[in-house]
């Protein structure tokens, strides 16, 4: 007797097909099912059933064999490797598409490389199944905001996604966090805790374990006058109060997620809205009001979000609402590459870097100047997938990827450049409109060093090889 499940000889036979343009071969599938325990007498007896299956997947199209591998892919002892040029497919695709977002902290001021690396996949997945791609500004901690990143983020997300629906900063939807707070207090989910001195409970702050108080059973009436309380200048000061939370589970184990704050009063002027607020909701409440009210399907975020994901999740289940689907990142980490906007700046202080320009920096408007195209970063991303483990880079490492996607991609488009010597020793452009941006500007050839890179104003760059005659190329527009 034969004990094979039918579900990995489909798997295998789908397997198959997928491998070779859609048609399955039967002696394909039988091969691996012997190292599924198949013994040679029962061949004769299993041929039949092998066929059949094989013959149901033959009829399907290559799209919907994909499909229906990616569901019994793991009935495969050896998982199928992904096409590195895809992504992997997400569950419970809507027809309509998805509704995903890319959410950056006002905290920074310009898109950096770990906001591009973080935001292309869902990218991706919009432009693959279509739907809606927002880009929210975080700046509802006014101590934390950037002016610059209003102006910054909406181009930069523009340049390297190309396909944001439509893009707005938190701090101009106040009056709805404050609606959706109402609600919540209405509903007994939330309180205000005037118990504890509040500490620095900031976005990017855990906050500490802490002694469950007798807050939480304040009556809804008495929250919701000391919520009144709490946007009255008259009111409360700045850590007299605070709205939190009212966790289901005050036994969790991780304290982080218990009676965890969604509000609080900080007088601080805020780069946008000056002095209009005095309570500010925080960013596990405005994402959480966001999602629901855009009715987001997928969301995909760094792993380093886990525990704010957790806390969100415990609101959507306190409202009964559905949850998208939740995907985490593993984190790029540059072993030598700066991205924090403070050491960045205290680098441009010590003149290591000649301004937010330098196109040594990370930085989205710099890889755009340096004429990387957004699709080397996707090819990238691709390549990764939606993994969940951390991947460690040198700076190096980087660039000779992103390098070698980049040449691929405009390898159509590259104009090789000469460059003539002349009389003085010094190199001629022969591209009137090469502009050099970093490097020897006049190109003095006893100065160069073979090797050296010279960079060239959104045209990409050129290496200098005395052996090839002082050629260049690499440029496009
Ligand atoms: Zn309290």
């Amino acid at each position: 007797m034969v004990t094979i499940n039918p579900d990995k000889i489909k798997a295998y036979a789908l397997k198959n097909a997928v491998e070779h343009e859609g048609k399955c071969q039967a002696s394909s599938v039988l091969s691996p099912l012997f190292n599924e325990g198949l013994k040679k007498e029962n061949v004769k007896e299993i041929m039949p059933k092998i066929n059949e299956i094989v013959s149901k997947v033959n009829k399907l199209s290559l799209e919907e064999q994909k499909k229906e591998l990616d569901k019994l892919e793991k009935f495969l002892s050896h998982r199928v490797v992904r096409d590195i040029n895809e992504m992997p497919e997400l569950e419970d695709v809507p027809k309509t598409g998805v509704i995903m977002r890319i959410s950056p902290s006002a905290s920074a001021s310009r898109f950096h490389i770990g906001h591009i690396f973080t935001g292309m996949p869902s990218c991706l997945y919009v432009k693959k199944y279509g739907g809606k791609f927002y880009l929210r500004i975080e700046d509802t901690n006014p101590e934390k905001t950037s002016p610059e990143c209003y102006d910054s983020f909406p181009k930069e997300a523009e340049w390297i996604f190309g396909n944001i629906t439509s893009g707005y900063a938190q701090s101009d939807r106040m009056q709805k966090y404050y609606d959706f707070i109402e609600d919540l207090i209405k509903k007994n989910l939330a309180f205000v805790c005037t118990c504890q001195k509040e500490e620095e409970e900031g976005e990017e702050s855990i906050p500490q374990p802490r002694k469950i108080c007798d807050c939480r059973k304040n009556s809804v009436k008495d929250n919701q006058d000391k919520w009144q309380k709490m946007l009255d200048k008259k009111g409360f000061k700045p850590g007299e109060a605070v709205l939190r939370f009212k966790s289901k589970d005050v036994n969790n184990n991780n304290p982080a997620l218990i009676d965890f704050p969604l509000a609080r009063i900080n007088l601080t002027s805020h780069p946008r809205q000056g002095k209009k607020y005095r309570v500010w909701p925080l960013m596990n409440l405005c994402v959480t009001y966001d999602d629901i009210e855009q009715k987001c399907t997928h969301i995909i975020r760094g792993k380093e979000h886990a525990d704010n994901a957790k806390r969100q999740e415990m609101i959507f289940e306190a409202l009964k609402i559905k949850l998208p689907h939740t995907y985490f990142l593993g984190r790029y980490k540059f072993t030598d590459l700066e991205i924090s906007k403070t050491k960045i700046g205290e680098r441009i202080k010590k003149g290591e870097f000649s301004g937010w320009d330098d196109i040594r920096l990370p930085l989205a408007r710099n890889f755009k100047r340096r004429g990387y195209q957004p699709e080397a970063f996707a090819k990238m991303v691709k390549q990764r997938g939606l993994s969940e483990v951390d991947k460690v880079m040198a700076k190096e490492d980087l660039f000779q990827v992103l390098d070698n996607f980049n040449r691929e991609l405009i390898k159509e488009l590259a104009i090789k450049v000469s460059f003539e010597q002349n009389k003085k020793g010094k190199i001629e452009i022969l591209m009137p409109d090469a502009q050099i941006i970093k490097g020897n500007s006049d190109l003095d050839s006893k100065k160069l060093k073979e090797g050296q890179i010279i960079y060239f104003s959104g045209l990409g760059y050129a290496g200098y090889n005395p052996q090839e005659k002082i050629k260049f190329w690499f440029c496009h527009k």
